[in-house]
């Protein structure tokens, strides 16, 4: 019962069928146990956040900052039980999951900062008349999550929705649910009952109920392309809004002006494989000028080769396994796909505990080289710890090879030349291009982060998510009403 994920209405907790959450670590231990909720849940959940909408919309300034100072704390509560939970049900390693679990508070907090300008209204007066505009909350905000970050990217929305005084319906991730929901709850005490609601459940059932409901007024949504395609579908029915932070392939170009020394790789190396390689903006292909190819690639196999794959509770592991059997398989299956097509695949890293391996969702870091730019390991996402390394010979060339993708999430061009690695950045099809760094956290609350092509819409972070989070309305009056030209007639 302690680590159960259950269904939270309008301040009342709901039991119904639940699942098992497994720990991919050791797959055969349950971790708790997660609701189920289905679409007359949904229904209920999101009446009861429309009917919270209202109050909370009305609360001043100062009102709705202080009720954010207790849901920070709230947040904050049982840190580290709540990260080794994390970590059990998601595998990553524990220094992972406080990152993670420390976005609750963190984003919580920050948003406060946001209410201010939210309320504020520009009155422009001239000869025409008086022109006011000003934003209002969009109403229910949708929240439906992956598994790989789930607190965190749960509240990069959450937060700025009710910063903005909207009311909250959240989905967490099936596979990775125990943690978030329990966060869920804790928050949700602080605040009036219906502001926040947390429906756990699978995507097909509970995720397409909760994005087709007519009250919901925006769906944010983080996850894969797949997922984030259904989820505009179901919202089309009723003209809903959606922001969607969804997959990416991102390039890291190493270009000629680069100096491959310790810095550079460990950087490369720890932005490809943070999580196992399951992190929306890791690194997932990297194209190295030809005069630094071997040597990059010795020292980036040398680098990688010091990982340690295991149980993410145990401090001698530096990545754990993978979220699901499915997963691993997966990943397998891209790095088989290569070698049969004439790749050269090195296995590298250490196992923490042998005995234990077959136990877990684990598998060892991949480098893989000799490889074409249409393999399926370069074209896809491939979500887990294999990475592609390309040499090229021109700039334009390089840049080609980046934007060669339907994905457009992030990027990163690494040179000794700041400048010229700006110059080279800004021709690259990606939300962000970072120079010199590529690693989660290097986009923080502030700054406006989000894809192009397949890779999502929209933006998220502070002020960019109140533009998602809140309509603008104008308030109008004409003193020159006489002098407008009129309905036709
Ligand atoms: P999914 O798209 O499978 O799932 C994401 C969420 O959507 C889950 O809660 C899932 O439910 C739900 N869902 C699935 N189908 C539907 C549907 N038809 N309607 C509504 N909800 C649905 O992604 P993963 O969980 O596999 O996460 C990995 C993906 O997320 C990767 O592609 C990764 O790049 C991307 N991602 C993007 C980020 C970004 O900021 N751009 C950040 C992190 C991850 P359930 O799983 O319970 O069935």
């Amino acid at each position: 019962m302690g680590n159960d994920a259950r269904v939270l209405i309008g301040g009342r907790t709901i039991d119904g069928p639940t699942h098992p959450v497994y720990n991919p670590a050791r797959a055969d231990e349950i971790v708790g146990r997660s609701a189920l909720a289905d679409a007359e849940l949904v229904d209920r959940a999101v009446r009861a956040a429309a009917d919270a909408a209202p109050g909370w919309a009305a609360l001043s300034v100062t009102d709705r900052r202080a009720a954010l100072k207790g849901a920070a704390a709230a947040g904050l509560e049982d840190f580290e039980n709540r990260a080794r939970l994390l970590t059990a049900e998601q595998g990553k390693v524990l220094w992972e999951s406080m990152v993670d679990l420390a976005g609750a508070p963190y984003l919580l907090h920050e948003s406060r900062r946001l209410i201010e300008r939210v309320a504020g209204e520009e009155v422009a007066d001239d000869e025409r008349g008086r022109f006011i505009r000003r934003r209002r909350p969009v109403g229910v905000v949708a929240v439906i999550v992956p598994w790989n970050y789930p607190v965190l990217l749960a509240f990069n929305a959450i937060a700025p929705a009710l910063a903005a005084g909207n009311t909250v319906v959240v989905k967490p991730s099936e596979l990775a649910p125990l943690t978030l929901t329990a966060v869920l709850h804790a928050v949700a005490a602080t605040l009036p009952d219906g502001v926040l609601n947390v429906v756990p459940g699978d995507g097909a059932v509970t995720g397409h109920a909760l994005a087709g409901h007519p009250l919901v007024r925006r769906v944010m949504f983080t996850g894969g392309t797949a997922g984030g395609r259904m989820v505009m579908r179901a919202a089309a029915e009723s003209i809903t809004g959606v922001g969607l932070e969804l997959g990416g392939n991102d390039p890291a170009l190493v270009l000629e002006s680069a100096v491959i020394d310790d810095e550079l790789v460990t950087a490369l190396r720890n932005s490809v494989f943070t999580c196992s390689g399951q992190v929306c903006f890791a690194v997932k292909r990297i194209y190295v000028h030809r005069s630094h190819f071997a040597r990059f690639v010795e020292a980036f196999s040398d680098a990688t080769d010091e990982l340690a794959v295991g149980d993410g509770l145990d401090p001698a592991s530096s990545i754990g396994p993978l979220i699901s059997a499915a997963a691993r398989d997966r990943v397998t299956e891209l790095i088989r796909d290569s070698a049969e097509n004439g790749a050269n695949v090195r296995e590298l890293g250490s196992k923490v505990d042998p005995g234990g391996w077959d136990r877990g969702h684990f598998l060892l870091p991949h480098v893989v080289t000799a490889i074409t730019q249409q393999s399926r390991l370069v074209a896809a996402e491939q979500f887990g710890p294999v990475l592609p390394i390309m040499a090229f010979d021109t700039e334009d060339e390089a840049v080609a090879l980046a934007n060669d993708s339907e994905y457009g999430l992030a990027a990163s061009v690494w040179s000794r030349d700041d400048g010229h690695a700006f110059e080279v950045a800004r021709g690259i099809e990606a939300g962000t291009v970072f120079v010199n760094v590529h690693q989660a956290g290097a986009s923080d609350h502030t700054t406006p982060f989000g894809g192009v092509k397949q890779s999502g819409i929209g933006r998220i972070n502070g002020w960019a998510s109140i533009e998602e989070l809140t309509e603008t309305q104008m308030l109008i009056r004409r003193d020159d009403a006489a002098t407008l030209p009129g309905p036709p007639g």
